[in-house]
């Protein structure tokens, strides 16, 4: 039997985790204090996920750069292949808090957004 520890992040009280695994299957977790850690745990041990930020090449803006964000978690196994396809984006000023760089990126089902304004310079 295999043990995998993990800090549970989905609320500020940080709890230890500890997922037994039986080759890819979780037989028992421990010191969660609430389902949500449990779901948490899980999910953690067999298909991570993670939010992912970056930045994006953009022409005639104020910044050369444009902060972005993915609008859902993606598999972190994925995020390199994600941030490949983030650097090939070449955007033009003017952009606006929220809208989409990259739909569906890599078909995860998550979009790309731009997390601020980014205003023309002329
Ligand atoms: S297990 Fe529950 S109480 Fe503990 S950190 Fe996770 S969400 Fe918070």
């Amino acid at each position: 039997m295999e043990e995998k520890n993990f800090i549970c992040t989905a609320c500020p009280m940080g709890c230890k985790l500890i997922v037994r695994m039986e080759g890819d299957e979780v037989v028992k977790i421990l010191g969660h204090r609430c389902r949500k850690g449990e779901t948490y745990g899980r999910q953690e041990a067999i298909a991570p996920q993670r939010m992912v930020a970056s930045t994006v090449r953009i022409s005639n803006g104020l910044h050369p750069l444009v902060p972005v964000y993915t609008n859902g978690s993606v598999p972190k196994r994925r995020i390199p292949e994600i941030l490949a396809k983030i650097r090939e984006v070449q955007l033009t000023a003017p952009v606006t808090a929220q809208d989409v760089v990259i739909e569906n990126v890599i078909g995860t089902g998550v979009d790309i957004v731009a997390s601020r304004d980014m205003p023309a310079i002329s």
